[in-house]
């Protein structure tokens, strides 16, 4: 008999048919960036129970609390609590612990329904549950020192809320069995062919393997019902559909698609080039954000900059480009990153960035962290521009497959530049690096780390760079 965890009744309830397949053909399930979402979820989870027993064993009633209680039923469900709390009258109480900052009663992430599961379960292997609790951060908690789990923790009663989801949770849990003892299912599409790129798990192309390469999905700002309107007439490919069947904002992207060559809107360009000014700084930040902070004056999950990388160019002829980078060794607050940068980054010229909102909003928290650095860091704001804009509609490759995401152009534009093979890779890896970085004692173990460290925040820049000479060239040719 297969088993049904809670995990596998989360999964069921975004989707049955890709259970279905993790569950009678997990060779098969490729997992990626839904399945690594997951993961980061259950990480930090443990890391808040952490939390929650060092928090319960300084009570009074410490004895009455077991963690990682087990609970199984004949008819195959199974389920972990976090902890329990034996009653006095006989009766438990269930603690699920949850690294958000309150508690989610509704849509895909709703933790009443995993609290429901849990107390399901319970009951199903002969307890009877007397509350339900979600333990969950207090989004207020500002960390002094080390973590005060009495302050970082928020416990919600939900006794009530689950006692109203029971039913129709009870109706979900047996489906979900029922499915699970299906020994086939329609594995030839799935109900994700009329929702848009964005709601696709890991699993689309196993479901959809007739899906081309270059198709609808890869239109962006696509509304339901034209997506219905393809999907209805089974034209998937971008080579069937028409351009008065598109937006304005998708024509470029269909036309690339038709052309099989990038289109281009030499207006576009000229217009973002005429905004430039010399000389330019190509700045990128990387981030630290986690659910019990690390960093002394930071909030759970409050993104903190820990290192940026800086090129910078003179002049259009500018190729020697001086390099500039800085990356916390400790777990502190940026006003060190802020003051390197002061030194680096002058007065005058344009600041480049690549989806530059994501830089302007750290720039934006700085200065409200460090009022005395307001000015510099408006300065940044006011001067940057971000390199993306003009892969939106000025230059559109079918090869970005409908993304002007860095990691989608820069292969197509610049080839012989790429992230493939390097140690730290993304800005997930860069977050995880420098958690351990900040652990570590001085030595070849952390050189070589932060070796890696510097060398993708340096690709980040870099890139930035030829991209954007890319484009200088190409404007000054037309
Ligand atoms: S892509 Fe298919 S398998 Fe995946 S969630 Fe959507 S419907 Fe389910």
């Amino acid at each position: 008999m297969l088993q049904l965890s809670k995990t596998d009744f989360l999964q069921f309830s975004h989707c049955a048919k890709s259970l279905w397949l993790l569950k009678h053909k997990p060779a098969l399930y490729e997992h990626g960036i839904f399945s690594d979402y997951l993961q980061k979820i259950v990480t930090e989870g443990y890391e808040i129970e952490a939390y929650l027993e060092a928090h319960l064993s300084l009570q009074s009633d410490a004895d009455k609390y077991s963690y990682q209680t087990v609970f199984n039923t004949k008819e195959g469900l199974f389920a972990k609590a976090d902890c329990t709390r034996k009653n006095e009258d006989g009766t438990i109480n269930i603690y699920e612990v949850k690294s958000s900052t309150s508690v989610q009663m509704s849509g895909k992430k709703n933790q009443v329904k995993d609290a429901t599961f849990q107390k399901i379960v319970a009951e199903g292997a002969g307890f009877k549950v007397k509350k339900i609790f979600i333990v969950h951060l207090n989004g207020q908690y500002v960390r002094d020192g080390a973590i005060d789990a009495d302050q970082l923790l928020t416990f919600s009663d939900v006794t009530a809320e689950v006692d109203k989801l029971i039913s129709d949770t009870r109706s979900e849990i047996d489906a979900a069995l029922l499915l699970l003892e299906s020994a086939s299912i329609d594995e030839s599409s799935c109900s994700c062919l009329a929702l848009t790129k964005i709601n696709h798990c890991d699993v689309f192309d196993y479901f959809n393997p007739t899906i081309p390469k270059h198709s609808i999905y890869n239109l962006p700002r696509m509304s339901k019902k034209k997506l219905f309107n393809f999907v209805a007439t089974e034209r998937f490919g971008l080579d069937e559909i028409a351009l008065d069947e598109v937006t304005e904002k998708q024509a470029p992207v269909l036309r690339a698609a038709h052309l099989k060559a990038p289109v281009i809107d030499h207006e576009i360009i000229s217009t973002w080039f005429s905004r430039v000014e010399y000389p330019i700084y190509f700045v990128d930040y990387e981030t630290y954000a986690s659910a019990a902070p690390i960093i002394d004056g930071a909030r759970p999950h409050s993104p903190i900059p820990f290192q940026y990388s800086l090129h910078i160019k003179m002049s259009p002829d500018d190729e020697w480009l001086e390099h500039v980078e800085y990356l916390a060794e400790k777990a502190t607050m940026p006003i060190e990153l802020i003051e390197h940068m002061q030194k680096h980054i002058g007065d005058a010229g344009s600041v480049v960035s690549w989806h530059a909102a994501f830089e302007n909003t750290q720039n934006k928290n700085m200065a409200l962290m460090y009022p005395e650095k307001q000015k510099f860091l408006q300065g940044l704001i006011d001067r940057t521009m971000d390199l993306e804009d003009p892969f939106k509609e000025g230059y559109v490759d079918i090869q970005f497959q409908g993304s002007t995401s860095i990691k989608k152009v820069l292969p197509a534009l610049v080839p012989e530049l790429d992230y493939s093979g390097m140690k730290v890779a993304s800005g997930t890896d860069a977050m995880e690096a420098w958690h351990r970085l900040v652990g570590l004692p001085d030595g070849p173990a952390k050189d070589e780390l932060k070796a890696s460290m510097l060398e993708y925040c340096k690709l980040d820049t870099l890139a930035m760079v030829r991209i954007f000479n890319f484009l200088e060239e190409l404007n000054n040719r037309s």
